[in-house]
């Protein structure tokens, strides 16, 4: 579904990533995870075409995207849940999820929009209430859903329980289990590396713009715990 090989991105002089190369098969959840300023937000922004790679290769589905705009990626059926949410606080709940359909010429919106509701009982409950009114957690989950109203064939995670009290990180990773045994194939983001190698079929841990290493399974922990650590953890060097 996503293959990325050895992608370099660049603010400027700043080299974020390093030629790092990563792959997704249909219906996996893969993790990636890494400190602050490992470089996993430029990592998923480039994927997601918001961001260009100054070279390497992204490919979805066997096609090359590097360079495509974001409207572009979407259309491909790559959804993005942002770092921060960055739903539309000033529209209701239930225009958040209509504009997450955008891109859809089927007849079955309001279907589900409908099968939102049901999944995310609190959207239902807000559904005419501006979404800015609503707590981090249930942001959250209406970002989720917004996501999933493009019906993606991949699905971008970035950072979701981040700043959410515990409670909410347990929904959040309950139902990033729930979305990997439908099959939904997902790229999953985290600073919360146990809770996202315990979860994903694979997990990339990232450390100064390079991958570090792949974790598969709990008994990786410790070494994911020396890479999250180790020596050249947080900060991209100058090219
Ligand atoms: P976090 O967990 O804090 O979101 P991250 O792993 O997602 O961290 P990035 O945000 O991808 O890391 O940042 C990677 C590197 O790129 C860091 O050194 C960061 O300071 C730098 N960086 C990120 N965004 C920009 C920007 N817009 N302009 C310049 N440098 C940036």
């Amino acid at each position: 579904m996503l293959r990325v090989d050895s992608l370099e991105v660049r603010y400027g002089r700043l080299v974020a990533v390093h030629g790092i190369s990563l792959e997704v098969g249909d219906g996996e959840c893969v993790g990636l995870i890494g400190p602050n300023g490992a470089g996993k937000t430029t990592t998923l922004s480039a994927i997601a075409g918001v961001l260009s790679p100054a070279s390497g290769t992204i490919e979805i589905g066997g096609e090359s995207v590097g360079g495509e705009p974001p409207e572009a990626i979407v259309r491909r059926g790559v959804s993005l849940v942002p770092e921060g949410r960055r739903i539309f606080t000033t529209l209701t709940v239930e225009e958040n999820l209509r504009i997450g359909s955008s891109t859809r010429k089927d007849g079955e919106v309001d279907a589900d929009i409908d099968r939102m509701m049901e999944r995310f009982p609190v959207l239902r409950r807000y559904a005419a209430t501006h979404a800015g009114k609503l707590s981090g957690g249930e942001q959250q989950q209406l970002a989720i859903a917004r996501a999933l109203m493009s019906r993606p064939r991949l699905l971008l995670l970035d950072e979701p329980s981040l700043g959410l009290a515990p409670l909410m990180v347990d929904l959040v990773f309950e139902l990033v289990a729930q979305l990997r045994e439908e099959g939904i194939t997902m790229l999953l983001v985290e600073q919360n590396g146990r809770r996202t190698v315990d979860l994903a079929d694979r997990t990339y841990v990232l450390a100064g713009g390079r991958i570090a290493m792949v974790a598969t399974g709990v008994k990786d922990l410790e070494e994911v715990e020396r890479a999250y650590f180790g020596g050249d953890a947080a900060v991209g060097t100058e090219a």
